[in-house]
């Protein structure tokens, strides 16, 4: 005989309170025999009989077919159908107990053959013996033989079932109350830290904080330091110009051939003083342009300013100032057009010095001055073939008052490179050296286009 797939593995009928309990001890043969946990047995066993007693009480009974489904699409199913003697009320079927669709995969009103079903499905486990066809057959078989327990049996089962979950749901508690006992643990663990945590954060909040006071009155110290140190050498150099100016005077009116005249020897002391006061008054004007241009008192006076022209100027004005027979004095004409918005005066006087530095210490071979346009801004550099300065002074020598030691064969003031480098940044740019000693230094002045 051949028996197609979608036939009932086994069929029974509904029509009285007794056959609750045979459709019940049914339901969990046909389960085990599909191979369903022993956990979702007892679901369905329970999901039947309660929709069995609704049956039998609301329409007398109904017809019941198991049958094994999706078995072709590799998710099998376990599948109930409840055909009523009667059918439902136009308020259609609602099982009494809420629960009973939590027990099964699906419990729906469906249309079969005319009537309206109630069919409930459950999953097949994956690991459950393979259901062919031949399989089914001998299920069908089985099943047939089988002979139904009597109610009494399926009680006394029933209860035993009851125990077991009754247990398995008193040691789920157990150890749910276990586990809350843990996690209180580490509750209480990881509070305990959180507090430590934040007592650590706030003890190092408080020290930065105090660290950070500490260092705004630190440098408000600095700050007022060095602003009466400005103050300082400003007011000193200024009393001090005009009492130096007037031993220069002075000096000059006694050297003066219509003043009465000299013994060589006073006319050589009178030239001591004279050059002693000159000296002397550089020093002052250096150290009060430094002092203004420390204190933020020099406003540059920013005009189109044509490089060209201040190089001309310079080229003119320090030829006379190169002498030395071996040293060259080459400033290279800038490319053009060669305009850039800066103070002409105060530009003037970085390049003066950095040309004036370059000349005092270069014995033999040229100081060379040259402008290029790099990435849109103007760079201005200075090179010498003089003793040139070590590394680890190349930042020192912008540092008031500093010369290289030993380097110094003729008068400085040790001020002229702090103040250019102060203009450089009055001027918006920056001043900086390169430098190896025995072979040259480079100083190079970068400026912007558009000025600060
Ligand atoms: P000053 O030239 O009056 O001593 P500066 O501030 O201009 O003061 O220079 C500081 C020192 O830097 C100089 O005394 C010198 O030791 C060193 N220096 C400056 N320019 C050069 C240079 N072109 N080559 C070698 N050393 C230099």
């Amino acid at each position: 005989m051949n028996t197609p797939l979608s036939a009932p593995l086994m069929q029974m009928a509904l029509r009285a309170e007794p056959d609750i309990f045979v459709l019940r001890q049914r339901g969990r043969e046909v389960a085990t025999a599909v191979g369903l946990e022993y956990q979702d047995q007892i679901r369905i066993a329970t999901a039947l009989s309660e929709v069995a007693r609704d049956l039998v009480r609301a329409v007398g009974g109904a017809d019941a077919a198991f049958r094994v489904a999706g078995v072709e699409e590799g998710s099998p199913v376990l599948r109930v159908d409840l055909a009523p003697l009667r059918p439902f009320g136009p308020a259609g079927y609602e099982p009494t107990s809420g629960a009973v669709a939590r027990l099964v995969d699906s419990l729906t009103l469906t249309p079969a053959d005319g009537v309206t079903v109630i069919r409930m499905s459950r999953r097949i486990p994956a690991n459950a013996e393979a259901l062919t066809p031949q399989r089914l057959a001998e299920l069908r078989a089985q099943l047939a033989q089988s002979a139904p327990a009597s109610a009494l049996d399926e009680l006394a089962l029933q209860n035993e079932q009851l125990i077991a979950a009754l247990d398995e749901v008193r040691s789920q508690r157990d150890e749910l109350a276990v586990l809350n006992e843990e996690l209180q643990e580490t509750n209480r663990g990881v509070l305990a830290l959180y507090n430590q945590l934040s007592e650590e954060l706030e003890e190092t909040n408080r020290g930065v904080v105090a660290l950070y006071a500490e260092l705004d009155e630190k440098s408000a110290q600095l700050k007022a330091a060095s602003e009466s140190k400005s103050r300082f050498l400003a007011n000193v150099s200024h009393e001090l110009r005009a009492p130096v100016t007037a031993v220069i005077g002075l000096a000059r009116l006694l050297a003066d051939s219509a003043s009465d005249p000299l013994t060589s020897e006073q006319a050589r002391q009178v030239g001591l003083i004279r050059s002693s006061a000159t000296d002397l008054l550089a020093l002052v004007n250096d150290l009060l342009d430094l002092a203004k241009a420390e204190s933020g008192r020099i406003e540059p006076d920013w005009t189109e300013v044509d490089l060209r022209v201040v190089f001309g100027q310079l080229r003119g004005t320090l030829r006379a100032l190169a002498t030395r027979p071996g040293v060259d004095l080459v400033v290279e004409e800038p490319p053009s057009p060669a305009t850039l918005r800066s103070d002409e005066t105060l530009l003037t006087r970085v390049l003066r010095n950095l040309l004036h530095n370059g000349l005092k210490f270069t014995e033999a071979g040229e100081v060379r001055m040259r402008a290029d346009l790099v990435d849109g801004r103007w760079r201005i550099v200075v090179t010498d073939t003089g003793i040139g300065i070590a590394p680890d002074q190349h930042e020192r020598i912008f540092e008031e008052f500093y010369q290289v030691p030993g380097s110094t064969s003729s008068v400085g003031t040790g001020l002229g490179l702090p103040y250019a480098r102060r203009l450089a940044m009055l001027l918006g740019g920056s001043l900086g050296v390169t430098s190896v000693p025995g072979r040259g230094s480079a100083f190079t002045l970068d400026l912007p286009v558009d000025g600060a």
